[in-house]
């Protein structure tokens, strides 16, 4: 058996990426908004349903510059079970993270634990759509509305996620995607914000390109994240594939389902009413089984089979954070990543090898 990945980057044939740089050569437009870059923004407003969108050369870099673009001062309410990035951008914009609880049934955070944690210096919310599963929207804007608080979601998880019909990125002031080679949809390296404001648009291409905002003035202190043609070129070729993709995915979930979901001392996530899912990962969580999440691991590794302790350890665990924060203030958090390991999960993934991967669990 070859080596099973935890994941595999979907790939445009060959032939159809090099059809669509082809016309690089003749214009010989490599990045700075060029005709590819156009063409995909409009293609992503269409296909996640959002007013706004801003590409970017990756999903953090949007990120950051998002916060950077409302002008916050002091706190941000966040969660820990997430990818480095999240808290990353909060902090380099020189904003304080401030850890809430994560909820146990779908990871994301725990909206009836935010409002003890709101102070006079909290300035917004960065939650995330942690796996893909859509966070309490409706619930987060209540609270927001009522303290005055911006909502930025890390929707790096949620390509293509709808709720209700509505797409996952109108939801809050504005949400992150990452189009990273290891996502649902990716650009090899790329990412998105997408907003309800139009008048961030300008603020957002400035603040990516140098804070330029004519050839003779400059008026952020900008940086460059601008996403260039070849990317914006392998996001309109994958684009044209990502709803077979999505349902190649959903079929390696189903199979991992049916094989998991009766075992005792094994949690799978449940489907989430109205929300039209991108089954972007497979959590599982291992919760008094016969071996614990690092035997399995482990297992698996012997047998080739990479999964992933993600998320683990958790954010403010890290050495980076851990002085000023601490572990126990989020101890669902803590429960769930000593227990969790994400199973190989991409689109070519046969079923085969989804069978094999469970009964090595079993073992
Ligand atoms: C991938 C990811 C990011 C960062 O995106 P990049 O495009 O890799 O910069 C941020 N947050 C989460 C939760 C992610 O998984």
């Amino acid at each position: 058996m070859n080596k099973i990945q935890v994941t595999q980057s979907s790939m445009p044939h060959f032939d159809d990426y090099v059809n669509e740089i082809k016309d690089l050569w003749d214009s010989k437009w490599l990045t700075n908004r060029g005709s590819k870059h156009q063409q995909l923004e409009k293609e992503l407003i269409d296909y996640l349903n959002v007013s706004n969108i801003s590409l970017y050369t990756n999903g953090h870099l949007g990120l950051e510059n998002i916060l950077d673009a409302f002008n916050l001062k002091g706190e941000v309410i966040t969660t820990p079970f997430t990818f480095a990035s999240t808290t990353h951008s909060i902090v380099r914009n020189g904003l304080k993270p401030v850890f809430c609880d994560i909820n146990p049934l779908d990871y994301t955070i725990d909206v009836d634990k935010i409002e003890s944690l709101i102070t006079e210096d909290t300035c917004a919310i960065v939650p995330v759509h942690v796996y893909g599963n859509v966070c309490d929207v409706e619930k987060i804007e209540e609270i927001a509305k009522k303290h005055y608080l911006k909502v930025i979601y890390d929707a790096a998880h949620t390509f293509g996620v709808t709720v209700n019909g509505q797409g996952i990125g109108s939801f809050g002031d504005a949400s992150m995607f990452s189009f990273h080679a290891t996502k649902v949809f990716n650009t090899i390296e790329g990412g998105a914000v997408t907003f309800g404001d139009a008048s961030l648009s300008s603020v957002l291409d400035q603040l990516k390109n140098f804070g330029i905002t004519s050839p003779e003035s400059i008026d952020y202190v900008g940086g460059n994240a601008k996403m260039n043609e070849f990317q914006a070129a392998m996001g309109i070729c994958n684009l044209r594939y990502v709803d077979e993709e999505i349902a190649k995915r959903q079929k390696v979930v189903q199979r991992y389902r049916s094989n998991l979901e009766h075992e005792e001392g094994i949690t799978l996530v449940k489907e989430q009413p109205g929300v039209k899912s991108n089954f972007a990962y497979f959590p599982v969580v291992f919760d008094h089984y016969k071996s614990t999440r690092d035997q399995i691991f482990e297992k698996l590794k012997e047998h080739d089979i990479i999964a992933r302790k993600y998320f683990y350890p958790l954010i403010n665990e890290f050495n980076c954070y851990k002085d000023d924060h601490d572990v126990k203030d989020t101890p669902v958090a803590k429960y769930i990543a000593d227990r969790v390991l994400t199973l190989p999960l991409y689109a070519d993934l046969s079923l085969a090898d989804v069978d094999k991967i469970c009964q090595i669990i079993k073992e």
